[in-house]
């Protein structure tokens, strides 16, 4: 144990950048390297950055020097978003070994290896000219019942706030005899709920030869045998297509949950936002939703503050959420993005303004989450239990419903599928009674 060489992580930002993170790890530890905490001394520190907004960059330095600082001897290893777009600026800090953009992670562990002390290198491409997704296998997941499965990397629809497609590149997909392997393999390590993820995911596919589309794939990876949940982490609404609709209202493994992101309900800032679709889209996509598959959960992401957003544009947002009765909503307000087009634009909203609109649509959310919950009192709701602490059990139904209720001392159900009903609810969850397992 003493001689094993010690590791210590941290990921910011996103999922996808986690599911990177936790497939450099499983090479690191393929490799003989055991995992300790981010505070502690390590041998090799892994940084993997975001620079989705200023913060995420200022944050991912603060980082780097905490493990400088830790142990100045230590490799550090910079990879992620961060490191694609400013690999001299991430060279420069102090005790940086290793700078890794947003391909070519399947070297790191054996680049580290090879690195004398106090050398360094970079490895970062021009990253709009990789074309392949890189395959990274990943067998480190977090927790015990879900397990993302990253199946598309980069975007090439450039939104006017967005930085994303500079750090990761064009839509490569990952191709499906691989989706299906690693499918596989995480039923295999007794996984019960697969999350299909990638940063632009509707446009899985479509670089492919032959092309192929995210619900094929994800209607393959729902047959895949024992698996119990497939969940679709994050689709556009221009890109909910008749065979998507079709697998979410059909298929028993898929849940009827699906998350669009909205930004805004004002067709004038969608169209600065370059977002491709206008509000009349976006509820018609809602509405084919519901009519297909009763009692899913949609949930969104909106962004205000956006430069131009008019009191009357952040009204129809209000008016487009209580019409589209999402069950939870991501508030984000605008933070101005250096590098993007809309840092650019006039009419930047002054942050008490976002501030008071951020509030006000969160009060709505909240509003029509409760809604959402409540409607489920007295029903039978079947739970995949996820986290079980201090005699409560904690996990979801398919269509994202958090779920708590009392366990007895000693009943372990974290993995299982249990029956619950539903007594209470509130904005955050329900609350309910076991009534048992299920099968
Ligand atoms: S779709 Fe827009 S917001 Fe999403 S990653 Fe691509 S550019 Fe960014």
């Amino acid at each position: 144990m003493g001689d094993t060489k010690r590791l210590a992580v941290t990921t910011l930002g996103c999922k996808v950048n986690q599911y990177d993170t936790d497939s450099v790890v499983t090479q690191f530890l393929d490799a003989g390297y055991r995992v300790v905490d981010f505070q502690a001394a390590a041998d090799v520190y892994l940084i993997n950055t975001c620079t989705v907004t200023n913060l995420g960059d200022r944050k991912s330095r603060q980082m780097i020097r905490r493990a400088h600082k830790k142990n100045p001897s230590a490799k550090i290893v910079v990879m992620g978003c961060m490191a694609q777009t400013t690999p001299e600026d991430v060279a420069a800090l102090e005790g940086v070994s290793l700078v890794v953009g947003t391909d070519g992670r399947g070297r790191i562990v054996e680049e580290v290896e090879a690195l004398e002390q106090g050398e360094q290198l970079s490895l970062v491409d021009n990253i709009f000219e990789v074309s392949d997704f890189e395959d990274l296998p990943s067998l480190d997941f977090s927790g015990r019942t879900r397990a993302t499965l990253k199946i598309q990397d980069g975007c090439d629809q450039f939104c006017t706030y967005c930085r994303v497609p500079f750090a990761r590149g064009p839509s490569r997909s990952r191709t499906p005899e691989s989706v299906l392997k690693q499918a596989k393999q995480i039923v295999a390590l007794g996984y019960k709920e697969i999350v299909l993820t990638g940063i632009h995911l509707g446009l899985y596919g479509a670089d492919l030869d032959p092309p192929t589309t995210l619900a094929a794939i994800s209607r393959k990876a729902a047959d895949v045998p024992g698996l119990r949940r497939l969940r679709i982490s994050s689709v556009d609404p221009h890109e909910i297509t008749e065979d998507l609709l079709e697998l979410v209202g059909d298929h028993p493994v898929v849940c009827r949950h699906m998350h669009i992101p909205l930004q805004s309900g004002s067709d004038a800032v969608l169209k600065r936002m370059k977002r491709n679709y206008s509000s009349g889209q976006f509820m018609d996509v809602v509405k084919s939703l519901r009519a297909r598959v009763p009692e899913i959960a949609i949930t969104t992401d909106i962004m205000v503050g956006f430069p131009g957003e008019t009191e009357e544009d952040f009204l129809k947002t209000l008016e487009l959420v209580r019409e589209a009765e999402f069950s939870k909503i991501h508030v984000f307000q605008y933070s101005k993005r250096s590098g993007t087009a809309a840092a650019r634009f006039p009419g930047q909203i002054p942050s008490r303004e976002k501030e008071d609109r951020s509030k006000r649509l969160i009060h709505a959310g909240e509003a029509l989450s409760e809604r959402f919950h409540c409607s489920f009192i007295g029903q039978i709701a079947d739970v995949l239990v996820e986290q079980q602490q201090e005699g409560q059990a904690h996990g979801h139904t398919d269509n994202y419903v958090k779920v708590s209720f009392p366990v007895s001392d000693g009943v372990d159900l974290v993995g299982e599928t249990v029956s619950v009903q539903v007594l209470k609810a509130d904005s955050a969850g329900v609350m309910g009674r076991l009534i048992g397992k299920k099968e």
